[in-house]
């Protein structure tokens, strides 16, 4: 998959996709720029959510919430304790390392191990192979996934009870199984706090720590009572809110998948106290269906029920996606009770609650988030759309298979040769589509550099004003997908292409 995934990266940046950030002072590590077309994907990916949550949702809601907050609200929402990763040295390399991460990496890599083992053993028996007869007898595949099995337990109770000592020898056993780092030679693990942190106050003296948001959701929290009231909000109801989010994450990898700052797409579900697991699964269902609708197709999805439950939540579930280095998260949806609404209401001071005219009583409401990682969101569409084509002619193409509705620039307005009074007139049309789509006119170089040009950026439709244009109005549409050239009236394009770009 790397070299996949260094050509995906590689086509993000050559075609305006995406920067790295101060790339010009060699850059900043697991930060990242969106360029020209990044930014219009990117913005119709945040459109495309804000229209499935809010609008077609007639109880919830959205805001836009300040990335600085009030210190105390950290305190309260447990991120000043609790939001840590454990972290480790290797006193060789100097390399620094995710502890728990690191486990996981040995244990995949044992994994796949056993699966091969097992592909092997299917091989020779042909059709009269039972995988899971062969599981259930062979001693070393089963010896092998008992100690897989052993060392998660271990390191979710590790983590759990904040026992980072056996993290560490969690480590060196898996080595002794699985020598893949080589060295042995590692620090303790500590606890590594994610958030940021700045003055905020010109005077020194009066300075207050404030942290930059690791997520949105407190920012929603605390306008809880505002939003219900000015709302007029009656339970269920959600607030929904898009914006940035920091995490000095200890190690940045695969590109956009960790950054540092990153943007998500939360949205908070308030609920009558009892029903929250019956929410949980509505969202669940709910928020898969958004993510099939974009047609990146089902195998690519799957749940990853959670063992280990964070501080605040009663249940939780990732919907994961299979990126090109494999199954990962891309959205979290997660029961997480009163917790959040209590705590404020405790640290504040301020009664925080619903009255609820149907059971004639005040409450906590509990709350069921989905939060989604819009850069993630990004990554899963760029690498599926990624496509190389061996043509008929025997030529090769790289073309971005992005949904129409998703895809930066939607039509491109090419005059066929740059004279003859054709960039004239396809310069009319640009004027009159462009109120409606994003489109791009272009002229330059010959007609089939173009629309390899738009291939690799996706735009999934071409127009191209010809020396019949002239003659009788019509101008042809090209599909990205299919190549196929279609004649059509020249009135007829704004509509045809609507049509098309519905989902
Ligand atoms: P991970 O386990 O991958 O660190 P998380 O469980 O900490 O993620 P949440 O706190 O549930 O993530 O955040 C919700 C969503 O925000 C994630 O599903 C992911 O899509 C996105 N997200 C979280 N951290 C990052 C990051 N560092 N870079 C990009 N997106 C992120």
């Amino acid at each position: 998959y790397d070299e996949l995934f260094k050509k995906i990266t590689a086509h993000a940046k050559e075609y305006g996709f995406i920067f790295q950030s101060s790339e010009i002072y060699d850059g900043l590590s697991a930060v990242y720029d969106y360029g020209q077309n990044g930014v219009e994907l990117k913005n119709n990916i945040k459109e495309y959510w804000w229209k499935a949550m809010v609008r077609y949702h007639e109880n919830i809601v959205g805001i836009d919430s300040a990335i600085f907050m009030h210190p105390t609200i950290w305190k309260a929402s447990g991120h000043v304790d609790a939001f840590n990763d454990p972290m480790i040295d290797n006193k060789d390399s100097k390399k620094r390392y995710r502890a728990d991460v690191l486990v996981e990496d040995h244990l995949a890599k044992l994994e796949e191990k056993i699966n091969k083992e097992v592909e092997k053993a299917a091989k020779r028996f042909g059709d009269a192979f039972d995988e899971g007869q062969f599981r259930a007898t062979n001693q070393r595949v089963l010896e092998n996934q008992a100690k897989i099995d052993a060392i998660k337990h271990r390191l979710y109770t590790g983590l759990e009870n904040n026992d980072l000592s056996d993290i560490k020898k969690l480590i060196e056993d898996c080595e002794i199984v699985c020598p893949v780092s080589g060295s042995r030679n590692w620090t303790e693990v500590r606890q590594f706090n994610l958030m940021f942190s700045t003055q905020m106050g010109s005077v020194s003296e009066e300075a207050n720590t404030i942290f930059l948001r690791p997520e949105t959701a407190q920012g929603i929290f605390v306008n809880f009572l505002n939003v219900m009231k000015t709302g007029r909000m009656k339970i269920p109801f959600g607030i929904a809110q898009i914006g940035k989010a920091f995490r000095n994450e200890i190690v940045a990898r695969q590109f956009i998948f960790r950054m540092r700052e990153f943007e998500q797409m939360e949205m908070q579900y308030f609920v009558r106290p009892g029903t929250e697991l019956e929410w949980f699964e509505f969202w669940k269902k709910e928020r898969l269906k958004w993510h099939l609708s974009l047609g990146l197709g089902e195998d690519n999805y799957r749940f990853h029920d959670h063992e280990k439950l964070a501080h605040y939540a009663n249940a939780a579930a990732d919907i994961e996606f299979r990126f090109p280095f494999g199954f990962k998260e891309l959205e979290g949806i997660h029961s997480r009770t009163d917790f959040d609404l209590g705590a404020h209401q405790q640290y504040s001071g301020k009664k925080i609650m619903y009255f609820d005219p149907e059971l004639n009583e005040s409450y906590v409401p509990y709350v069921v988030e989905t939060s989604i990682g819009l850069d993630r969101t990004f990554l899963a569409l760029l690498s599926n759309a990624f496509t190389e084509e061996k043509l008929d002619d025997g030529s090769e193409r790289v073309v971005m298979k992005l949904p129409p509705v998703l895809a930066p620039i939607k039509a491109a307005v090419l005059p066929l040769v740059a004279k003859d009074g054709l960039p004239e007139k396809a310069r009319q049309i640009m004027d009159t589509l462009k109120y409606d789509y994003n489109c791009q006119y272009e002229e330059k170089d010959s007609i089939g550099k173009r629309y390899r040009r738009q291939d690799a950026i996706g735009t999934p439709y071409c127009i191209t004003v010809d020396h019949q244009t002239l003659e009788d109005n019509t101008v042809t549409i090209r599909e990205r997908d299919t190549m196929l050239q279609e004649r059509v009236d020249l009135g007829n394009v704004s509509k045809i292409i609507a049509k098309k770009l519905k989902v």
